[in-house]
């Protein structure tokens, strides 16, 4: 096993291909740039990416009703959610609702 590849090229099998590009746009990330993680195994390359994936998730999440924990730290919307109220009220209950 090599330490590390410092001219790794084309090989899938010195890293876990899910940290070499932005989960959302598949750009390339090298390690000397941020990475910006989200629920410990997916890299984006920029805060925008990964916001979007939350939200994402999110909108997935709350149609399949919210089941587990999850943690977004910085959800800043400026969508204005009246709509969204009765379904928090509902839904804090279960701890799961970041809202923003
Ligand atoms: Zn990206």
């Amino acid at each position: 096993m090599r330490p590390s590849a410092s001219h790794y090229a084309g090989g899938e099998y010195n890293r876990p291909h899910f940290l070499d590009s932005c989960t959302l746009c598949q750009k390339h990330l090298s390690q000397n740039s941020d990475i910006y993680m989200y629920r410990g195994n997916a890299p984006f390359c920029s805060q925008e990416c990964r916001q979007e994936q939350i939200e994402m998730d999110e909108a997935k999440e709350k149609r399949w009703k919210i089941s587990s924990s999850k943690r977004s730290s910085s959800v800043r919307q400026s969508k204005d959610s009246t709509t969204e109220e009765s379904d928090t009220n509902k839904a804090v209950r279960t701890g799961t609702v970041a809202v923003a």
